[in-house]
């Protein structure tokens, strides 16, 4: 700590990202991108006049982004807020939904984030644990009077719950916000976005980063009631306005418009995750049911944390959590099924090896 810090995060644990190593050419299966570049329309619409254009601030409303998601998602361009990046959207959620007396809950095991958010806007908070199966057990949030903060599909299990569950609990803690964040929904999860015009307490969030592969473009956008929409653009507005860069608001446009390339590409990861899983299971992996573009995987005869080393050895990277519940697993995103088959081969090296 410098002599500088404010004393308020003198005990701040920041969040760890996945490593992006430089070292090599990995395989690389631990941040959960997408193997698959962004469509031919994106990469077309970044071109030279774009560039040219840096000289001019963004859209601090990102009007047109907005207008031809709202289109997409059946709501109305005031349901629709963007950020860089869905982090950025969970950092505003705990700044304007929080304070030291409205506290917020969340799944013991789940997004890093969260808790780091809560510490850093000195948010008391509550980690529930999930049932032996991994499963979120949906009572557990019914009546917290506390914002409830659920990854649906969560992380890093892959698991969800279902849209009744959820029901239950925005019914319960109407005078909070219930986020939902479904950054990885559309690799065969169900989103609650058909419920934002039912329930004024509920905000999914969603991201580029892992269906349109444009993790590196940073993009972010949450659906919610006008109301909920308006506290986070007063939040966006006394921050910073411009925190969507020109290029990555007119990559976002363009993703939309080729919604059926990133439909397909999301078929594809599930069809290999499917396939993926049941080679493990042959390789006598225990692995969680997955809805996400990852897997969580454990065997008997190797700790998470060696099976990681050992694979990394061999050129692929998977993700590793030393946490008491999950350190037997190892979370593998789902890449090509040319990456996959590597991953493939790799572990069954390992495994004989022992
Ligand atoms: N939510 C969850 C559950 C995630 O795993 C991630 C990715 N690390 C994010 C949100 C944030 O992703 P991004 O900021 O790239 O949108």
């Amino acid at each position: 700590m410098s002599r500088f810090l404010s004393p308020r995060f003198e005990a701040l644990e920041a969040y760890t990202p996945g490593e992006q190593p430089r070292d090599q050419q990995y395989i690389k299966l631990n941040t959960n991108e997408s193997p698959f570049p962004p469509s031919p329309e994106v990469i077309e619409r970044i071109n030279a006049d774009e560039v040219r254009r840096l000289h001019l601030y963004p859209d601090p409303e990102g009007k047109f982004l907005k207008e031809k998601l709202a289109k997409l998602y059946g709501v109305e361009k005031e349901n629709i807020f963007l950020s860089n990046g869905s982090d950025d959207i969970l950092n505003f959620a705990f700044m304007a939904f929080c304070d030291n007396e409205r506290g917020a809950v969340f799944p013991e095991i789940s997004y890093g984030f969260y808790p780091v958010y809560a510490d850093l806007y000195q948010v008391p908070h509550m980690k529930i644990p999930l049932k032996e199966d991994f499963s979120i057990h949906y009572k557990d949030y019914c009546n917290v009077n506390k914002m409830v903060v659920i990854a649906n599909p969560n992380a890093p299990t892959g698991m969800e719950i279902g849209l009744y569950e959820i029901e239950e609990i925005l019914k319960s803690n109407p005078h909070h916000v219930v986020l939902i964040d479904e950054a990885y929904v559309d690799f065969g999860g169900t989103s609650a976005v058909g419920l934002v015009e039912k329930y004024p307490n509920l905000m999914v969030s969603m991201t580029y980063s892992k269906s349109r592969s444009m993790a590196g473009a940073r993009l972010g956008f949450a659906i919610a009631s006008k109301e909920i929409i308006e506290d986070l653009e007063k939040i966006k507005f006394s921050t910073n306005p411009y925190n969507i860069n020109r290029l990555t608001l007119v990559a976002g446009e363009a993703a939309v418009d080729s919604d059926f390339y990133y439909k397909e590409n999301s078929k594809k990861i599930i069809a290999t995750r499917e396939a993926t899983v049941k080679a493990l299971k042959n390789l006598g992996f225990i692995v969680l049911d997955s809805k996400a573009n990852f897997i969580f995987a454990k065997h008997d005869k190797i700790y998470g944390g060696e099976f990681y080393a050992e694979l990394k050895k061999k050129g692929v990277l998977v993700r590793h959590f030393e946490k008491e519940k999950i350190k037997d697993f190892v979370r593998i995103t789902i890449g090509t099924d040319a990456q996959m088959k590597i991953f493939l081969q790799k572990t069954a090296e390992i495994l004989n090896e022992r």
